[in-house]
């Protein structure tokens, strides 16, 4: 069967479809600027040169209209007609407690869908038009959708729970939710994979470092603990948003500077994190050439996103009362040597010991820790898409 995966955000969208009887990944792309001048669509056939085609794009569902037409495209196409493409997985950000798994796609599910809007009033609206859109043009292809909260949805009351009137959490839900759960999930079971470890026999602290980032607790194969919140906004020092901050502040910036809470709200998710501190940028790469060019505030940011996540991780290694494996994963994880270096230093007493040499790679399965140190670190790419791709499989073929 092949699988489209659909991730559709409020003015873009990346598809990919894969073929699940090896997994393989057929195409790839991305839309932009949905219902803006210069909407255009990127289509990379495996294998092929990537495609840039402008074309207008009022609405989602002329984007999807454009990526129904680049996958049977007959040069760089990847299906003859619509009719090979078995179901389609769409990534959903919120599902509140609805979900704790994967779900197809009928119209109370749909209902549950728009209940979850005012938790994540910027993602789930575009998530929701994705699918309407793809319903429109294949009326008769089973849908499912992969929630970015399904994962973390085993976190026991003392962990998920806020410490306000309990009120609030029955009568407007707030609670701790946790967010990147299809990424967390993935590479815990590659991680107990590569292991050659049952995962219900591990504990695992899997590190999501990107422009969002989130550390989580798993504990024989289930989240006990997740930094992120209610919101994408709590937790580890991101690119652009704060993290943890104390609440007071809130108030007290909004007064000093006089500011709306709706500009509050964007300081806080769109000019903090290590961009905030630095005021050079929120890609690490920028970061570190400031800080070989001397740049202070930039190696300042570093060492503070760097904190928060030793600080995470010291966290739930007493949470689990230990940990086997600490996983780095998505964009700075994989990447970045240097930060991987910063986290791990200096944690010997716990166990936690890199190998200089081990870890100079970038993007690739490995196990990054010395071979005489207690925890293992592993290195492992995320695959959002295919774990999404693996879900909506398994569901349609019921
Ligand atoms: P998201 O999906 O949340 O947008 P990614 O997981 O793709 O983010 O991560 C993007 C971030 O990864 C970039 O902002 C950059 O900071 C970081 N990154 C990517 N490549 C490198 C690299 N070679 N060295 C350091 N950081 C990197």
């Amino acid at each position: 069967m092949k699988v489209l995966v659909i991730n559709c955000g409020s003015s873009s969208l990346k598809y990919q479809v894969l073929d699940m009887t090896n997994e393989s990944l057929l195409c790839k792309g991305l839309v932009e600027r949905i219902g803006m001048e210069g909407s255009v669509i990127n289509h990379t056939k495996t294998g092929c040169e990537k495609v840039v085609n402008v074309v207008p794009m009022n609405d989602h569902k002329d984007a999807i209209a454009q990526v129904l037409a680049a996958i049977q495209d007959p040069e760089n196409g990847v299906v003859s007609d619509m009719s090979e493409i078995g179901a389609v997985g769409h990534r959903v950000v919120h599902a509140g407690e609805m979900y704790s798994d994967s779900v197809l796609i009928t119209e109370s599910v749909m209902d549950a869908l728009e209940q979850c809007v005012e938790l994540a009033p910027l993602h789930n609206p575009p998530n929701i038009l994705g699918i309407r859109a793809c319903q429109a043009l294949m009326p008769d292809t089973p849908m499912v959708a992969v929630f970015d909260t399904a994962f973390h949805q085993t976190m026991p009351p003392q962990s998920y729970l806020y410490a306000l009137p309990y009120e609030y959490y029955t009568k407007y839900k707030i609670r701790r939710y946790g967010f990147h759960g299809t990424s967390h999930k993935y590479v815990s079971q590659r991680a107990a994979a590569m292991l050659n470890v049952n995962i219900e026999d591990l504990k695992l602290i899997t590190c999501h470092l990107g422009n969002g980032a989130s550390v989580t607790a798993i504990k024989h194969g289930k989240v006990i603990d997740t930094s992120m919140g209610f919101t994408p906004l709590e937790g580890l020092v991101m690119g652009t948003r704060s993290g943890d901050i104390d609440p007071a502040i809130v108030d007290y910036i909004r007064d000093k500077e006089n500011l709306t809470p709706e500009q509050v709200n964007n300081v806080l998710n769109k000019k903090s994190g290590v961009l905030g501190i630095s005021g050079v940028s929120s890609d690490f790469r920028d970061l570190e050439a400031a800080v070989e060019e001397g740049n202070e505030r930039a190696q300042l940011a570093l060492r503070v996103f760097a904190q928060r996540v030793r600080f995470y991780i010291g966290a739930y290694i007493a949470e689990m009362n230990g940990v086997d494996a600490i996983v780095f994963t998505a964009g700075v994880g994989e990447n970045d040597i240097g930060m991987r270096e910063f986290i791990c230093n200096d944690m010997g007493n716990l166990g936690i010991k890199l190998d200089p040499f081990k870890n100079k790679v970038r993007g690739q399965e490995t196990i990054i820790s010395a071979d005489d140190a207690k925890v293992k670190v592993l290195l492992i790419p995320t695959n959002e898409e295919l774990m999404i791709a693996r879900d909506t499989y398994k569901l349609a073929r019921k």
